[in-house]
């Protein structure tokens, strides 16, 4: 089995089937294992330890004896590392990317600009971690001075989803590293050769034994010790609502810092003045990328009156000519959704929708023959009600809503409890300032589909989440401030 995936691969020591536990690559003699499947043919390409609380224990403990000494390193001495990773990371970019089409499904042009775009991260934060700076506070007597420092906060722990099984894995750990901290990484049981591959190239980049630590596994064993472990001072989760509700939870008990990186329901806004062509391109990036599994992508598509047939029209034929495909057979537009359990979610929104009303464009249902490929779909004249419109739907499928008044629209986009991300196609300024002031998002494209970058803080409000990824400010959220008082200076 991994030789046929290693077979694929220049450099096929990428291929890593065992946990990676104070720089030893691990596993349980005659334990279980957790199968890895290619979605787009239901093959099992790989299998890794299914590892519980006992092996999440030592990864921490690992974490734990390991961070005196990473902290301790000059931020330039950590950056020279994340530089070396980065570095092997775009060495590896083609294996990297097929590894990650095997396991995910996404296309391979897909996945090439996934591990980019993974890569941009471990670059941006191996320069923010030399700026860390901290401050000094004019003093309010003679004889004392104030000092704030920003200090690492400690052992991380980062659980990360199948959507984006190396950009979410680097967006966490590059910033944790470059802060100081080290980490006990759980990426998700579905896609876990993405991570451990990076981890590989991680310790081939220098990057000390116990620093970055990988468990495999079980989520609810290793999560309970991960969200209860009094050593671990730090969660960063991305994936879905409900399942970071749940940890946010669990670390209260030990106050945990936690980063939220949760569920969208994004509005994708289109007023008459707009470039129809412009957004029609954009929300097919917005919708179709990654099948429509990105928490980002546009949930909810709504186009006024006026230019609505138009738009339409404009956007079935595009759609209807995406071309579905196992990226690592060819050139495709999209890849198969991740499981079954996602194609029944899918068929359930396009049946709800249709049952109340809307009319199936183009696609509609799953695509005959092997894997879990579900045709790419555009719903119109999708009444407010249905399923599609409160639930992120997580496929491809574009549900068009009509709308006549702009506040109507603005009321109707931010009537949820998601607040990642929110699009809006307009020419007119005013336009423009009202819209993207009144959308309670933490993330508003306009004009484009496209928002993410390392160099911008991606994250969202409400219920999407707490802490922002990337960016000059996504290295916070692993320091601490400590306040440092001298006195008995006269
Ligand atoms: P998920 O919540 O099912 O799983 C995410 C991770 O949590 C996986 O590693 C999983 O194994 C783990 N997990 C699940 N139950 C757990 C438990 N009880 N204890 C500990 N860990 C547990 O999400 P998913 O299906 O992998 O990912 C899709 C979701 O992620 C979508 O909702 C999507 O919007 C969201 N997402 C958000 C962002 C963002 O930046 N806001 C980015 C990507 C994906």
């Amino acid at each position: 089995m991994n030789n046929s995936i290693a077979s694929l691969l220049k450099c096929p020591d990428l291929v890593r089937t065992q946990a990676f536990i104070n720089g030893e690559w691990t596993d349980e003699a005659g334990g279980a294992k957790i199968n890895v499947e290619n979605p787009a043919t239901g093959e099992i390409i790989a299998t890794v330890p299914n590892l519980g609380a006992d092996a999440a224990e030592r990864a921490v403990e690992a974490a734990h004896a390991a961070f005196a000494r990473w902290r301790s390193l000059p931020a330039k001495e950590r950056a020279l590392r994340l530089k070396a990773w980065h570095m092997l990371v775009l060495q590896h970019e083609e294996d990297l990317a097929t590894l990650l089409t095997a396991e995910q499904g996404k296309p391979a042009a897909e996945a090439l600009n996934e591990i980019r775009y993974a890569a941009s991260f471990i670059e941006w934060f191996a320069e923010e971690g030399k700026r860390v700076y901290g401050d000094t506070i004019p003093s309010h007597s003679q004889d004392t001075r104030f000092l704030v420092f920003r200090e690492p906060v400690g052992v991380v722990a980062a659980i990360t989803p199948w959507n984006f099984p190396s950009a979410m894995v680097t967006r966490k750990l590059a910033p944790a590293l470059a802060a100081g901290c080290t980490v006990v990484l759980k990426p998700s049981d579905v896609t876990p050769l993405s991570a451990l591959a990076l981890v590989f190239l991680a310790q081939e980049a220098g990057i000390p034994k116990g620093v970055i630590n990988v468990v495999t596994g079980g989520p609810a064993a290793i999560g309970s010790v991960l969200t209860g472990h009094a050593l671990v001072r730090k969660l960063t989760f991305t994936g879905s609502t409900a399942v970071g509700k749940m940890l946010t939870a669990a670390c209260a008990a030990t106050m945990k810092k936690v980063s939220m990186e949760l569920g969208g329901n994004a509005p994708f806004i289109v007023f008459d003045d707009a470039d129809i062509d412009l957004a029609v391109t954009e929300a097919i990036a917005a919708k179709f990328r990654n099948a429509g599994q990105t928490c980002v992508c546009a949930n909810r598509i709504f186009v006024q009156d006026a230019i609505y047939d138009d738009f339409v029209e404009k956007l079935t034929v595009r759609v209807s000519a995406l071309r579905l495909g196992n990226g690592l057979l060819g050139p495709a537009d999209q890849g198969p959704l991740i499981d079954q359990r996602a194609i029944e979610k899918v068929t359930s929104h396009v049946a709800d929708a249709v049952e109340r009303g809307a009319r199936v464009t183009t696609g509609g249902s799953r695509a005959p023959g092997p894997g879990n490929f579900f045709l790419p779909t555009v719903l119109a004249d999708v009444p407010a009600e249905a399923l599609i419109n409160s639930e992120e739907t997580f496929g491809p499928v574009a549900p068009i809503t009509r709308f006549d008044g702009e506040q109507d629209v603005i009321r109707a986009a931010n009537a949820t409890t998601a607040g990642l991300a929110a699009y809006a196609f307009t020419r007119d300024l005013k336009r423009f300032w009202r819209v993207s002031g009144q959308l309670e998002y933490g993330m508003v494209g306009i004009n484009t589909g496209r928002i993410s970058t390392e160099v911008a803080p991606f994250g969202g409000i409400k219920e999407s989440g707490v802490g922002r990824e990337g960016s000059k400010y996504g290295i916070d959220d692993y320091t601490e401030l400590k306040y440092v008082c001298i006195g008995g200076l006269d």
